[in-house]
């Protein structure tokens, strides 16, 4: 009786386990239904956020980035390829400092060729001190001077400090309300960082001013957004390039917008007669986003509450925790999953991104590798099969919402744009009859180019939303250190 007791008492824990799982997948419901409705909202909020300021969460900033590099087409007359000297072989180098997230970079470009150039760089990539990321602007800027001091001492012998003036593209990635190409204030951080003084202030500014204290002859020709630079580099590449995504520890979008849809600033005036928005669409929020009680918790407890929603259920920075916030609620529920709850389990963001990917994607036997993250991150060990098997599964449900909600956004920008089939660009009756324009979207950023199955839903999502006839003329093209790389195209062209 004993013995038949205490499997009746274990299978009802395990049904609890099960009702969790069921809750979880009810509430991260993407449906292509659901998804359609995020796409018109998206789409909805873009008109607002462009037809006044503070008109919607999507900030839809302007970057005066007017043109974007054309390495291809490079006999086209735009003001790039006009901006570049043709009287010699090779121009730069240029330079790019790239802060952003979980890692801060110095790049070099150099182009060189004519009448088509070759672009070479080379990247040097350093995780950010997580001390500076709360600390103050000097501190910060210091540490950025510094390192590209070091990068460009590593050139020579060190005495090529002191040469001609450099001209450098600086990839910013937070929200800044921009007042030319090269000045921008910052309007407030994300991803984790929190330097309060630095809010409000000019960015190039304290760059320069940090490039003085360390004796650096560099000038800021351009300030963009690392999507910005995504956008330039891919359009650099693919001159069909018209948005770019950052999907990594944050989420972003940026895309080239018609001037006078910019209701915002009329008046403004550009000799492309376009301009790139960046939209800020990590901070989109829509009632129809599938909102579980873990985003709600996860979104009190963040150093940024109601603030960048969808960043939250998208993003690098927050997926994992997600999965540690329900991992919990099953261990709550029933001891049988994990034993008794480890203080690991109940700390914030422990468990990271790229481990949660790693358990998604373990194909060893037996799922070893997930048990053997689970006891090295929350310290449990001997985690059940079945338990490791319900972690796989926790991992996909956030994971592929993520990605079908990232897909959503996609298509609410291929439908502002006017290049989601939807009618109109030919005038076509059905959607079969409209002749769609080759159309890429650039995107960068781990998640999509580190997470196969983040991928693979992605990709889904956008057939499913668009249809495959329509799918078909979308192309995401992964661009690797894109922003950084794209950062010091805009230099060339706008220095
Ligand atoms: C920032 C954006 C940035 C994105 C990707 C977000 O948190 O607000 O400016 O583009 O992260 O790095």
């Amino acid at each position: 009786a004993v013995v038949v007791g205490r499997r009746v008492k274990s299978r009802r824990k395990w049904k609890k386990v099960g009702n969790v799982l069921k809750e979880l997948e009810e509430g991260c419901d993407t449906s292509v239904g659901r998804l359609r409705q995020v796409v018109d909202a998206m789409a909805v909020e873009m008109h607002a956020g462009l037809a006044s300021e503070g008109g919607s969460k999507l900030k839809m900033l302007l970057t005066y980035v007017d043109n974007l590099p054309n390495g291809c087409c490079f006999r086209n007359a735009d003001r790039f390829v006009s901006s570049l000297s043709f009287q010699r072989t090779e121009k730069g180098p240029y330079y790019a400092l790239h802060l952003g997230g979980t890692n801060f970079r110095v790049t070099r470009v150099h182009l060189s060729g004519q009448p088509s150039p070759v672009l070479e760089h080379e990247v040097e990539r350093q995780p950010v001190p997580p001390h500076l990321m709360t600390s103050t602007s000097e501190d910060l800027f210091d540490f950025i001077a510094s390192s590209l001091k070091e990068f460009i001492a590593k050139e020579g012998d060190g005495s090529n400090i002191s040469q001609d003036r450099r001209e450098l593209g600086f990839t910013f990635s937070f929200p800044m309300k921009q007042m030319s190409v090269s000045s921008g204030i910052l309007i407030k951080w994300t991803k984790g960082f929190s330097i309060v003084d630095m809010v409000g202030r000019d960015v190039v500014a304290c760059l320069q001013e940090a490039f003085v204290r360390k004796g650096l002859d560099v000038h800021v020709a351009a300030l963009v957004n690392d999507t910005v630079g995504t956008l330039a580099v891919g359009h650099y590449h693919d001159p069909d390039t018209v948005a770019a995504i950052v999907i990594g520890t944050g989420t972003n979008a940026c895309y080239l917008e018609r001037i006078d849809a910019i209701i915002k600033c009329q008046g403004l005036l550009t000799t492309s007669g376009r301009m790139v928005v960046n939209m800020e669409w990590g901070n989109f929020w829509s009632s129809h986003l599938p909102r579980t009680p873990y985003d709600i918790e996860l979104d009190a407890e963040s150093p940024n509450p109601n603030d960048q929603g969808f960043e939250k259920m998208i993003s690098g920075m927050y997926l994992g925790d997600v999965v540690r916030r329900v991992i919990l609620r099953m261990s709550l529920e029933s001891d049988m999953l994990f034993g008794p709850i480890s203080t690991k389990l109940s700390t914030p963001f422990v468990l990271r991104t790229p481990l949660m990917a790693a358990m998604h994607e373990d194909d060893s036997p037996d799922l070893i590798e997930v048990a053997r993250i689970l006891n090295d991150t929350f310290e449990i060990p001997d985690v059940p099969l079945k338990a490791r098997k319900i972690v796989v599964k926790v991992c996909d449900v956030v994971t592929r919402r993520a990605a079908r909600l990232a897909a959503a956004g996609i298509v609410g920008i291929l439908k502002k744009i006017g290049r989601d089939g939807s009618g109109g660009i030919t005038g076509g009756r059905n959607r079969s009859d409209v002749k769609m324009k080759r159309t890429v979207v650039a995107i960068e950023g781990g998640l999509y180019s580190s997470y196969t199955l983040f991928r693979e839903y992605l990709h889904e999502a956008l057939n499913e939303i668009l249809g495959e006839d329509i799918a078909k003329h979308v192309t995401l093209n992964v661009t690797e250190d894109g922003s950084g790389i794209g950062a010091a195209l805009l230099a060339a062209s706008y220095s």
